[in-house]
């Protein structure tokens, strides 16, 4: 197992306070993992202004090839990455064999092809005597910071357009599951130039808080919870960084009474519980028309009742256990504290689950309302609410009454209907008559207080470099 941080060239251990790294499907320890110094983190970063000079300078040629490589190298050491991250993660190894891994192998590839077909307007006389032209230029050293939920898959959205864009990066994995990115900064140190990325392990309130601090740093990528991202806007003001912010997320689903209620059904089993609801944009709060309310309450309780998981042959889990014992705990609570209104129903669900590990019941809550703590607040876990509604249009304002903004779906066979809702929900992404479905060429990310970062698509290499005006007076 690799437990090294990768500063410039060279490989070492952390020096200050260790973190013990946990299996969540026993509970038990896997390692302790020792956090990155300032020294430490000092020297990554300039490292990183070291190589900024010159691999800023490469062709997109050039640096397409080195993604391609990456994206070989992942592929070829897939087996491995799937077993490292579902022992830090708990999740079914087919999960990250068959869902995760394809996906984060085709991030690679893709921004290997965008960063050699970028666009911008055309050059031209816009005044005349003069030639203007648009430059898209990197940023400089990216402070780059992961959450929990999809390790490599995060690591991947982050620094493939960072790097493709010519940007060299401080990359920093969650405290809780840094083990993929640890091998990954093995294959990165055989493809890419020394201090290109460079990745260190610690706490965001001492390592990522120093991160986010370091005047060298010329823009912080973060996915996390909103108040981290305020941190990190606030920190930002020091220097004028520039930010990338992907928050959390409190999906709102929409059934309308015309809905293939079956597909809506089998949409939130598989979509509203994979990686155990640890999802940003898992579909978590339902509402419901009243005509189908009382059926599809029924029907989603007995499907998601069949969830498996926490079963002794991993093929056959469908979810794993939650990342920590702390999350699993939260998730909890709020249950509990939703199971004490008087006007809502746990109809499957509701407990924690084994002797072992930190596993939850896939849990449906019925008869939750609009001001409810479940409806508002994101639980990020295998639990879903849902919430009767009469009127069309009071639907997409319980929808869009919510701090968060990246994503919902609207369920129903009406397509004008569909279309005019899609026109109206405040998310950066709306699915109809599905949810969850993500494509690499496609933008993901959020709007309000879900931040404005775009992952993947075009958009993430806009946002990981500046736009540029160079004029050329012709005498
Ligand atoms: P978190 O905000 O606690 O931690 C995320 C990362 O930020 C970790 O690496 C952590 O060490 C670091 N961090 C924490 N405090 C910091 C500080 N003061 N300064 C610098 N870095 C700091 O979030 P989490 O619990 O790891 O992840 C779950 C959250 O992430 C949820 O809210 C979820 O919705 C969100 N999320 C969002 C997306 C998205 O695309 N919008 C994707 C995945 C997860």
């Amino acid at each position: 197992m690799d437990t090294e941080l990768l500063i410039g060239s060279s490989f070492e251990p952390g020096t200050e306070f260790e973190e013990t790294i946990f299996n969540p499907k026993t509970g038990g320890r896997i390692i302790d993992l020792a956090e990155a110094s300032e020294g430490q983190i000092d020297a990554a970063v300039h490292a990183a202004e070291k190589a900024f000079s010159r691999w800023s300078r490469t062709t997109p040629a050039e640096r397409s090839a080195c993604l391609l490589q990456i994206a070989d190298a992942v592929e070829r050491h897939a087996e491995d990455f799937a077993a490292l991250e579902a022992l830090n993660c708990g999740k079914p190894i087919n999960s990250v064999r068959n869902d995760e891994l394809p996906a984060i192998i085709d991030c690679w590839r893709f921004f290997a092809g965008a960063v050699r077909s970028m666009h911008a307007p055309v050059a031209g006389e816009y005044l005349p005597g003069y030639t203007s032209m648009i430059r898209r230029d990197a940023v400089g050293v990216v402070g780059s910071i992961a959450p929990w939920n999809y390790p490599l898959m995060m690591m991947a959205w982050k620094l493939a357009p960072a790097i493709a864009g010519g940007n060299t990066v401080v990359f920093k994995p969650s405290e809780q599951t840094p083990l993929t990115a640890l091998k990954m900064a093995r294959l990165l140190a055989d493809i890419l130039p020394d201090g290109v990325v460079n990745v260190i392990l610690g706490r965001g309130e001492t390592v990522g808080n120093a991160l986010i601090n370091h005047p060298s740093i010329s823009m912080v990528s973060i996915t996390g919870d909103i108040g981290t991202g305020k941190k990190v806007m606030h920190a930002a003001a020091a220097t004028i960084k520039r930010t990338h912010l992907e928050l959390g997320g409190k999906a709102p689903v929409i059934v309308y009474d015309d809905a293939d209620l079956e597909a809506v059904v089998q949409g939130i089993r598989t979509f509203g519980f994979y990686n155990a609801g640890q999802d940003c944009t898992a579909p978590c709060r339902i509402y419901v028309q009243d005509r189908v309310y009382d059926n599809f309450v029924a029907d989603l309780s007995a499907a998601v009742s069949t969830i498996r998981y926490n079963q002794s042959d991993d093929n056959s889990n469908e979810i794993g256990p939650l990342v920590s014992k702390r999350q699993r705990d939260r998730v909890a609570s709020f249950v509990e504290r939703a199971d004490e209104q008087k006007h809502i129903q746990v109809t499957t669900g509701g407990a924690t689950s084994g002797e072992q590990g930190f596993f939850y019941q896939p849990t449906v809550i019925a008869g939750a309302t609009q001001d409810d703590e479940i409806v508002r607040r994101e639980v990020f876990g295998p639990v879903v609410s849902v919430t009767r509604f009469t009127d069309d249009q009071q639907a997409v304002e319980w929808a869009n009454d919510s701090d968060y903004g990246l994503a919902s779906s609207v369920w129903t066979s009406n397509i004008s209907k569909a279309m005019s809702v899609a026109s109206q929900l405040q998310y950066g992404c709306t699915w109809v008559n599905a949810h969850f479905m993500l494509a690499t060429e496609m933008p993901h990310g959020g709007v309000k207080q879900s931040g404005y970062g775009k992952d993947m698509s075009i958009y993430a290499l806009e946002d990981y470099t500046s736009v540029r005006h160079v004029m050329i007076k012709h005498s």
